[in-house]
């Protein structure tokens, strides 16, 4: 059965699993929402350990014998290449359905759709770059190193970005010649979903990506207990990574996580002032501020604190609230009523913890929907909880600082090292920050670009591996010795 594009009320998809669209083993379903009205969209089956296995057997069973890492590197990139091309052919309904599902705006969802096709094609090409080495041993022999596929991952996902995510798994994945269960968060799965409508198509065979929807505990611990998963890739909070390392370890599953942060956003005096107050607002705002990498600690110089506060809060409440499929909103709701839930007390511990410039509360003139507003937080102190947890939700904690020094003290001072970022026109001081900040990726003059090509991920408890580029495809890469003797001499120990 081909599923359908969440047009009406409650649309009933099922999983793909083994080529082939099944029902959950238990026939129980749950809700998938529309945040901005509440209201239920499509029922997706509720998968438990039973599916799980069916997934993972499917995924072995095209590992071991169904001859997916056989397949030559130029096949598997021709096949990235086509479901690129599906994804770009289907990019507004994708788009649509992301934005209709997880609360972003309309726009924001097909600049990520875009990037999800690029994904695909990026991985496509590197597919044909895997290379091997030649060893300089002491011998008479040649020594070889081979890159192969790790064997099955399971890849468990976030709702922020649902289906850039899922490419951010597969396309590394399958260009390497690894088999895939992914499960995308429970509140986003529609996008995933949809994308498995043309794997067969495209050509992957059956068993090489399964997508089963299910909660955490449910269908995404069994998959990391799963003796048959060789790796697990995970993006989402830092205390379920935690979990995920410990309950990886009982199988010695090779993990890769990219968890939150807690990211410095640092603006130097001299700074451009318009382009800092637009960055400071963009690098936590964007995408509700449900992002990983978010500029959610605002650190500013004495010297223009008060005037970068004034100006900072003043376009904030300017910020076009609205529902997501408006082109004109560039904020819509959270995601679920979970998150509203969690981002509102922040608000108000925020309240107690420092002074409230913008917001504060929920977005008032909506009638449903899990809108909040924008909110400022200012003389922050940085051992605050709003400045120390990650919210993942559009709340800033600015904080001032003295000098240089202190700016970087106050950056590192997190357990967090995901990005920063860093604004000044005096080239010595950036690049100075650029070097003492402990985190994964650092910008400068700019927050939140992010591109296929460059290495994402974290430093401390943001997690460790990297995606993108060809840091992203050594996650699902194994490395072989291999030792030719040469010398055809008995080896004459005996
Ligand atoms: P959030 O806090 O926003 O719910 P999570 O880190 O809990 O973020 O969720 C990210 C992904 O991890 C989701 O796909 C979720 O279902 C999955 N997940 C949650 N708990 C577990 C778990 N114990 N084991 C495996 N996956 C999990
Ligand atoms: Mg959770």
């Amino acid at each position: 059965m081909r599923q359908v594009a969440g047009k009406s009320k409650a649309d009933r998809y099922q999983v793909y699993v083994d080529g082939k669209w099944v029902d959950g083993a238990s026939q129980k379903t749950f809700p998938v929402y529309d945040p901005s009205t509440e209201e239920v969209i499509a029922e997706v089956p509720d998968c438990d350990a039973k599916d799980v296995d069916r997934a993972v057997t499917a995924a072995s069973a095209a590992f071991e014998t169904g001859g997916w890492p056989q397949t030559t590197a130029q096949e598997r990139g021709r096949i990235l290449f086509r479901l690129a091309e599906k994804v770009r052919q289907n990019a507004a309904m994708l788009a649509e359905l992301e934005s209709r599902n997880c609360g972003k705006p309309i726009v924001e969802a097909e600049f990520d759709i875009a990037d999800v096709a690029t994904c695909f094609e990026y991985y496509g090409g590197l597919a044909t770059k895997v290379m091997g080495h030649v060893n300089p041993v002491p011998d008479n022999a040649l020594s070889l190193s081979l890159r192969e596929p790790m064997g099955v991952a399971g890849q468990i996902i976030p709702w922020n970005y649902p289906l850039l995510m899922a490419a951010w798994k597969l396309a590394p994945a399958l260009a390497a010649g690894c088999t895939c269960v992914l499960k995308p968060a429970e509140q986003t799965p529609l996008t995933a979903l949809q994308l498995a409508n043309w794997f067969e198509e495209v050509g992957l065979s059956h068993g090489v990506v399964n997508v089963i929807t299910g909660f955490g505990e449910s269908a995404g611990a069994p998959l990391v207990r799963h003796p048959k998963v060789n790796k697990i890739a995970f993006t989402g909070s830092a205390a379920v990574g935690k979990e995920i390392q410990k309950a990886a370890a009982e199988t010695l599953k090779r993990v890769s996580l990219e968890l939150g942060g807690k990211s410095p956003n640092i603006f130097f005096a001299d700074a451009d002032f318009e382009a800092a107050i637009d960055g400071a607002l963009f690098g936590v705002f964007i995408n509700q501020g449900e992002v990983c990498s978010a500029g959610s600690r605002i650190l500013v110089e004495k010297k223009i604190y008060k005037r970068f506060l004034d100006g900072m809060t003043e376009k904030a409440k300017k910020i076009k609230l609205g529902p997501p499929l408006e082109r004109e909103t560039k904020m819509g709701p959270l995601v679920s009523k979970e998150q509203y839930e969690r981002v509102r007390s922040y608000q108000e511990l925020g309240k107690k913890e420092a002074k409230l410039a913008a917001g504060g509360g929920r977005a008032a003139k909506f009638k449903n929907g899990y809108y909040v507003e924008p909110t400022i937080f200012y003389d922050v102190e940085n051992s605050a909880r709003i400045a120390r947890e990650e919210i993942f939700g559009p709340v800033a904690a600015v904080i001032p600082f003295e000098n240089e020094a202190d700016a970087i003290r106050i950056a590192n001072d997190t357990p967090y090292g995901l990005a920063a970022a860093v604004w000044s026109r005096d080239i010595f001081k950036a690049l100075r920050a650029v070097k003492a900040i402990r985190a994964g990726i650092v910008w400068v003059n700019h927050m939140q670009p992010t591109y296929v090509e460059a290495p994402w991920g974290g430093y401390k408890q943001s997690g460790f591996g990297r995606e993108l580029g060809p840091w992203g495809i050594e996650e699902y890469l194994e490395t072989k010795q291999v030792h030719i003797n040469l010398n055809e001499q008995p080896i004459g120990w005996y």
